[in-house]
């Protein structure tokens, strides 16, 4: 199985080919024609498997194939909720790794640090979002970031998530989505926790497991 053979976009294929990439990583070549289909995952995959790209690619290609009517700042339509800033750079890192062919725009997104030049980021145009909740849920508020437009959203590393203590954030996270979108969810392990989460999130998942 190679990168093309799952369908991914030209500009895909040279950036991974770029990275160095010889074949899809098994949660890769499992996760991306799922994901390409449009319809939602629940995976079990631990850090160093390929997961990010498992995600990332099969989006960038949606992206691609849906251009924007409206892209307007502030307004993203793809939504990637992590539990920390260190994930959420090593995410968007990967959506300008592998989008680096295509004008995709990426923002990351944390708590901890001042809310201003966040504030003046998100008048820009917007593609993809990379946050934790806590400081999503400010934007939120303050209005300056509308979640009206999020057409795929992503849980990654949803177990640590919860062992952080932010399910009342993505609880209200979600109350914010619109109800017709994409969901995937990727965990280390399904607990019975992940479980319910999953379960109240997304709609006949297929289950991948690496
Ligand atoms: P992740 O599990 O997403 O944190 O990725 C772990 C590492 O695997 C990253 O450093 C990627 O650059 C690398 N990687 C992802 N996909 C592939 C692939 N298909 N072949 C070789 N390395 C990869």
């Amino acid at each position: 199985i190679t990168f093309a053979s799952l369908g991914l976009a030209e500009p895909l294929l040279r950036a991974v080919g770029d990275a160095g990439y010889d074949h899809p990583t098994p949660i890769q070549a499992q996760a991306i024609p799922r994901v390409l289909e449009g319809g939602d995952l629940l995976a079990a995959a631990q850090t160093g498997t390929g997961k990010t790209a498992g995600f990332t690619l099969p989006i960038l290609h949606y992206l691609l194939g849906h251009p924007a009517t409206d892209r307007r700042p502030g307004r993203p339509r793809v939504l990637v909720l992590t539990p920390t800033r260190e994930l959420t750079a090593q995410v968007e890192e990967s959506v300008r790794l592998y989008g680096k062919y295509t004008s995709v725009r990426s923002m990351v997104m944390f708590g901890g640090v001042n809310i201003n030049p966040q504030i003046a980021a998100l008048k820009k145009p917007l593609d993809i979002l990379v946050a934790t909740p806590g400081r999503l849920l400010d934007h939120a508020q303050q209005k300056t970031l509308d979640l009206s437009g999020v057409e795929i959203l992503v849980l990654d590393e949803a177990d640590r998530m919860l062992d952080m203590g932010f399910i009342h954030d993505i609880r209200r996270v979600l109350k914010l989505l619109p109800a017709k979108r994409q969901n995937l969810l990727f965990s280390a392990t399904f607990s019975d926790e992940i479980r319910g989460l999953a379960q109240g999130i997304l709609s006949n998942p297929v289950e991948v497991s690496v």
